[in-house]
């Protein structure tokens, strides 16, 4: 049986029609939409639910609210976890109690916009090649370098950016809005996830207070590991996608008469529904599975690949 969140989708179905064709028609552009987008999540305590445990979320929810985003875009989704899953977890995990008084409140409340910078241009799977450096100067570190493929890069108020130091080892390294020796464009043109702003970024001697490198990111695995919460929040995305073109293939088929009756009257049609509902009902039970070994953290990297990769391809298969 086919699980929904009530109170994601009223939210879905009430508040965000107009957000969604905002966004869908401007591509993804104007601060508006994204801040927006950000406020709506942080409204109904989507992003913080996932993002701060210790802050009493309910269990089980905090990555099933992503199925019900991405039922209304797979943008909104993707928006939500690189506020979430990858620039709160990463500050949540690796940063100090002062780091989290300062930009976690922001953050979770949805008035600023977070990013984060891990992908360069010439380093996209194989991000321990990185090019970017953050080198000591003082009470500052100095950042060089360029990233590409960075959600909301060009408005994000926090950014955490992925760099080596001196000893070639990876760090988190937090800008702020407006800081010197950075800029940003926005990518044009996507053909999909239109709605969601995607930017290529450039550090060029830009100089941050050496008080904003995350203290307890130390190598590669740091962002390696949030990316682990990106994927599991895709596992459940997909299932929302699915669950849209279910829905959508059930209404039409009860709608579209053939032969004198409701197409929905074959055998052949009803077992295509069947199959989706089948699917989406055992990618709901993986993902909720996956969910509780990621709450007592017993969880292992293969088996979040191995949900992402089979409800991808069975959100896929419905498509
Ligand atoms: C819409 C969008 C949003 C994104 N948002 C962010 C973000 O917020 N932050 C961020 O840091 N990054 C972001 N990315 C970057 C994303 O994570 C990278 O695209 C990803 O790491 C792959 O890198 P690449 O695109 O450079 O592909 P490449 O690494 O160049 O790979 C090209 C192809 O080769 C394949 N390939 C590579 N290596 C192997 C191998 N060893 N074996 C078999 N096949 C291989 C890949 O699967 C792929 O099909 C975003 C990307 C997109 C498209």
């Amino acid at each position: 049986m086919i699980v929904k969140l009530p109170c994601v989708r009223d939210w879905h179905d009430h508040d965000l029609t107009g957000l969604l064709q905002h966004r869908r028609t401007s591509h993804g552009r104007g601060t508006r939409g994204a801040r927006s987008g950000e406020a709506f999540c942080a409204r109904r305590s989507i992003v913080g639910d996932r993002s701060l445990p210790s802050r009493g979320r309910i269990p089980g929810t905090s990555h099933s609210s992503d199925g019900e985003l991405e039922r209304a875009d797979s943008g909104l989704r993707s928006l939500v976890s690189v506020q979430g899953a990858l620039t709160i977890q990463a500050i949540h995990s690796f940063g100090s109690s002062e780091q989290h008084a300062r930009w976690l409140l922001g953050l979770v409340s949805g008035e600023r916009v977070g990013c984060f910078a891990l992908t360069e241009h010439g380093h996209g799977s194989d991000p321990d090649e990185m090019e970017t450096r953050a080198e000591r100067d003082g009470d500052y570190y100095v950042l060089n370098g360029s990233k590409c493929w960075i959600g909301n890069a060009s408005i994000a108020d926090v950014k955490v950016v992925w760099a080596k130091d001196e000893d070639g080892r990876v760090g988190g390294f937090v800008l702020e809005k407006d800081a010197p020796g950075f800029r940003a464009r926005d990518i044009e043109g996507k053909f999909s996830l239109r709605m969601s702003r995607t930017s290529e970024c450039w550090f060029e001697n830009c100089r941050i207070p050496a008080e904003n490198r995350l203290p307890n990111a130390s190598g590669l695995k740091a962002p390696l590991s949030c990316l682990l919460y990106a994927r599991t929040g895709i596992a459940w995305g997909v299932i929302g996608a699915a669950i849209d073109c279910y829905e959508t293939a059930m209404t039409y088929a009860k709608e579209r008469e053939q032969f004198g009756r409701p197409i929905a009257g074959f055998q052949l049609v009803q077992q295509k529904l069947v199959w989706m509902a089948q699917e989406i009902t055992k990618a709901q039970l993986l993902a909720l599975r996956l969910t509780r070994l990621m709450e007592t953290g017993a969880a292992r990297p293969a088996q979040i690949s191995l949900a992402k990769r089979n409800n991808v391809w069975m959100a896929l298969q419905c498509a």
